[in-house]
């Protein structure tokens, strides 16, 4: 189950996004043991990780969901507590690019505003052969939502860290302008006590 924070380290919660079959457990087990192929397709799971970022000890959480009805249920109880999301597809499925629509769509109705911390990755890069999605067409997308663009291979290791600690990064520094502007509020508010 989903954990309370930890009173003593930064706990980011992060969400894999994303249609089957693209890779989503993929990513997160090279992510997490450096494993590939060790894993069960349709399972759904949270995990927990203790890392670096950027010489500060934090934890992350990551949501790696499968199949509709799982997603029902994250929807509501895990979605809102979330602070970032990887929308994969494979660039290998145009189906799967055209999923991500729908999902970045979930995520804004959910009550995340445009400039939640947000990925958008195409995985399968070492299938450049079978390629369906130019890459044209991706950044476009990326474009329009305001997000950065990755192409990742699970398979090959390619990319996976980079997604994750570039989210974790947008995530921490978002974190850190709210609790700047919290502070902010509060000085002010002293102030006008001050006046009165
Ligand atoms: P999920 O349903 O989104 O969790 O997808 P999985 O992680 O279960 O991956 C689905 C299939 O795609 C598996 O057979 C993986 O081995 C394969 N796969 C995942 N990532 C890659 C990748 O980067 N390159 C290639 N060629 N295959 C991948
Ligand atoms: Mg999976």
């Amino acid at each position: 189950m989903w954990e309370p924070t930890s009173r003593v380290l930064p706990l980011h919660r992060v969400i894999m996004l994303g249609g089957e079959g693209v890779g989503k457990s993929a990513l997160t087990l090279q992510f997490l043991y450096n494993e590939y192929d060790e894993y069960e397709p349709t399972k759904a799971d949270i995990y927990r990780k203790t890392l670096q970022l950027d010489g500060e000890q934090v934890q992350i959480d990551i949501l790696d969901t499968a199949g509709q009805k799982v997603n029902f249920v994250i929807r509501d109880s895990y979605y809102p507590r979330a602070d970032g999301f990887l929308c994969v597809f494979s660039i290998a499925d145009e189906g799967s690019f055209q999923a991500t629509q729908a999902a970045r769509d979930l995520v804004l109705r959910l009550g995340k505003d445009e400039s939640v911390p947000f990925l958008l990755v195409g995985n399968k890069s070492d299938l450049q052969k079978e390629r369906q999605v130019p890459l044209s067409e991706c950044q476009a997308r990326a474009h329009k939502w305001g997000v950065t663009y990755v192409e990742t291979s699970a398979k090959f290791q390619q990319n996976v860290h980079l997604v994750f600690y570039d989210l974790m990064r947008q995530i921490a520094s978002r974190k850190a302008s709210i609790s700047k502007a919290k502070k902010g509020g509060k000085k002010r508010g002293c102030h006008a006590c001050a006046i009165l």
